[in-house]
């Protein structure tokens, strides 16, 4: 298809570069000059162009906003010890992003098209890429119909777009989770496993009901029984349980996050034995009781680690000791940076240089 040269860049007249305080960003906060559109019209992808981000056009009566095709992923850019503009595992975003697309019925894309864009679109806005410490550039590519039509149906007309922003290091205090046995993000055989928009509205009501609670988030279960633990909010869930790395397997009501891969490979390099099988509730409360469980944390592109205060479960608040820096989830957490800034060796080859 197209090469990377061939993408055709607008240039916004004036860049809103100076009005960022990089010092201060937050997560998600600024959205930068440029951003990617694809259309999908006649059973393809058409040509991708880069233009000034803004607003767009859009039908009251496209189908994404009423029955719900729309998917998206998230993955970060840096710029390396050498100056180079680095992607984080953007082929297995873009794998993902094709499940997404598949179990959606919408038209996935060519790994070609996919890393093309987010090359172009990275260098045209690289000034953008903070070099902060812990900063990144977040990189949001999505999909949604953008056909017309009330009836309901499979969508023939999509949107590819990628927006970008620099975000900061990501500061949260350790989150109170709430183990959830009455709400259900997804079921066996439902869309768990896709990032789809929908996922995330249902998600909303029962975390906002435990903030009510004085929790941060939810610790969702499997939807039969709720004895298993499936993910918390939208991090995959890891635990340090008997010396060993502890994470739920990979079923459909789960998201197969890319920093749950990258942390399970590089487990066995910083010395710990993992276990990917089912998880208990009651084995979790059990190492509580026991003080075998040493550590709990969440694992995603935007916090990379998100170490856990604490877990209610059935009401009962059960507390993790205080992490220091020879817990496993900090060491796991500098390795992926040192890799990713290119001070330790990438010998997974994870890091994808925008030429
Ligand atoms: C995106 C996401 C994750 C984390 O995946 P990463 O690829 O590591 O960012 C976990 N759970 C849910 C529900 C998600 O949407």
């Amino acid at each position: 298809m197209m090469l990377t040269e061939s993408i055709s860049i607008e240039r916004v007249k004036k860049s809103r570069l100076s009005t960022i305080d990089f010092s201060n960003l937050g997560f998600g906060n600024h959205i930068s000059d440029h951003m990617l559109v694809a259309d999908y019209k006649n059973k393809s992808w058409q040509e991708p162009k880069i233009v000034p981000f803004g607003d767009m056009p859009m039908s009251p009566a496209m189908l994404s906003l009423h029955y719900g095709q729309t998917i998206f992923e998230g993955m970060k850019a840096f710029k390396n010890t050498k100056g180079e503009i680095i992607i984080f595992r953007p082929q297995r975003h873009h794998q993902r992003m094709n499940k997404s697309l598949a179990r959606m019925c919408m038209p996935e894309l060519s790994e070609e098209l996919f890393l093309q864009s987010l090359s172009a679109l990275t260098e045209v806005d690289s000034d953008w890429i903070p070099t902060q410490e812990g900063s990144s550039l977040y990189l949001r590519p999505f999909v949604f119909a953008y056909e017309a039509k009330l009836g309901v149906k499979i969508a023939d007309e999509y949107k590819f777009i990628i927006i970008t922003s620099p975000v900061g290091p990501y500061f949260a205090k350790p989150v109170k989770l709430k183990v959830e046995e009455e709400y259900v993000r997804a079921a066996e055989g439902g869309t768990g496993f896709a990032k789809c928009a929908g996922n995330y509205g249902g998600a909303f009501y029962p975390t906002m009901l435990a903030q009510k609670q004085g929790f941060d988030q939810v610790l969702w279960t499997d939807a039969k029984e709720h004895k298993y633990i499936d993910e918390s909010g939208a991090m995959n869930i890891m635990f340090v349980l008997n010396g060993k790395l502890v994470t739920p397997q990979l079923t459909t009501s789960l998201l197969d996050g890319v920093t749950r891969d990258s942390i399970l490979t590089l487990s066995s390099s910083l010395g710990i034995e993992k276990e990917e099988r089912k998880v208990s509730i009651a084995e979790i409360e059990e190492g509580f009781k026991k003080g075998t469980l040493t550590e709990a944390f969440g694992v995603g592109t935007a916090a990379v680690v998100s170490t856990v205060a604490s877990i209610s479960i059935h009401g009962k608040n059960y507390e993790l000791p205080p992490v220091n820096e020879k817990s496993f989830q900090l060491r796991a957490k500098k390795k992926l940076h040192d890799i990713r800034l290119g001070i330790e060796p990438d010998v997974h080859g994870w890091n994808y240089i925008v030429k």
